[in-house]
């Protein structure tokens, strides 16, 4: 599926396959939360696609457009993220370059995506270099990810890179309206940075709001107008690795409000105002004992002792951060 937002970049795409320019390599960058995968996918498709439709998209009913759908088409292959160790490994890459290395089944094209590049290990950035270096023909490896500045340089010197700008509020809200006209899509579009497809996840979730009314919470400790005990007592039901991940955001943004006071991105732009009032009372140093406090703390959340005290641990660190604990 390709989104409105992206009919420029899919123009340029397919003219540069029908004038057969298009590189070995492919990195398809920018923020998260846009349909950059999507668009890659429906790309890979148009690649083996032998009717495409006078939009020049894929036709979605000829043989190699059903193998696609159906994930089974033998000359597309799809890397993920293990999400066990949070990165994608060398068997995959290895596996990747014998595919690769074979002759091609049934398609123009032998089309591969990986997903999330970034967290390629080190060895599997190594191994996929060696392919990088000596493409086989007629193949077209894309890269996506949202962090490409932590792909390794000399990958990204062998790529052509697209950049994948967030797409502007109104074609982000023209968008949502269409796909449901009773959200108040305004109010929450801000929320998620702007970014479409993470406004509509939070809408769906609940998190939206969830999460909105955790930073209230943390709002009115930090402003002693609330207390850690009650506050671990209306927490002690929910998933800690959540609660843990949203505090992680916050303090992140309170790092970034305190070097720059209008810092580009947040990760939560709807509580800017909330950082702003603490910004001045907050002892920096503290601030990064929280951070280090908190990766501790993620790494235990899976398994607490005691769900509650573990909040309060965390609540009890978080009001330390201020210059005059209270
Ligand atoms: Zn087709």
């Amino acid at each position: 599926m390709m989104y409105p937002w992206q009919a420029e970049q899919w123009q340029q795409f397919t003219q540069y396959l029908s004038s057969q320019r298009l590189a070995h390599a492919n990195l398809i960058s920018g923020p998260a939360a846009i349909g950059k995968l999507e668009f890659c996918l429906a790309y890979m498709q148009r690649l083996n696609c032998t009717q495409p439709n006078k939009e020049n998209t894929a036709c979605g009913e000829c043989n190699d457009c059903r193998l696609f759908s159906a994930r089974t088409h033998p000359d597309v292959r799809m890397i993920n993220v293990d999400e066990e160790v949070e990165q994608i490994k060398i068997d995959d890459i290895r596996e990747l370059n014998k595919f690769m290395s074979l002759s091609r089944h049934i398609g123009t094209y032998k089309a591969v995506c990986i997903n999330q590049a970034d967290l390629m290990n080190i060895n599997a950035s190594n191994a996929l270099l060696k392919t990088l270096e000596e493409p086989p023909a007629n193949s077209i490896i894309f890269l996506v990810s949202h962090h490409a500045e932590s792909l390794l340089a000399t990958i990204k010197s062998r790529c052509q890179i697209w950049k994948f700008p967030l797409p502007s509020v109104k074609q982000a809200l023209d968008w949502l309206q269409q796909q449901d006209k009773s959200v108040d899509w305004k109010s929450l579009l801000p929320g998620a940075g702007n970014r479409p497809l993470l406004a509509m996840e939070l809408y769906e979730t609940g998190l939206g709001e969830e999460r909105l009314d955790y930073y209230r919470d943390i709002h009115q400790l930090m402003h002693c107008k609330e207390k850690v005990t009650k506050i671990s007592a209306k927490l002690q039901n929910e998933e800690l690795q959540k609660l843990v991940g949203w505090q992680q955001a916050w303090c992140a943004d309170l790092i970034r409000c305190h070097y720059k006071k209008e810092p580009v991105t947040l990760e939560n732009p709807d509580i800017r105002r909330s950082l702003h009032s603490l910004v001045g009372r907050v002892d920096l140093q503290s601030l990064y004992s929280f951070w280090d406090k908190l990766i501790e703390l993620r790494r235990f959340s899976s398994a607490p002792l005691n769900k509650r005290l573990f909040i309060e641990d965390m609540l009890v660190r978080c009001q330390e951060i201020l210059e005059q604990p209270v």
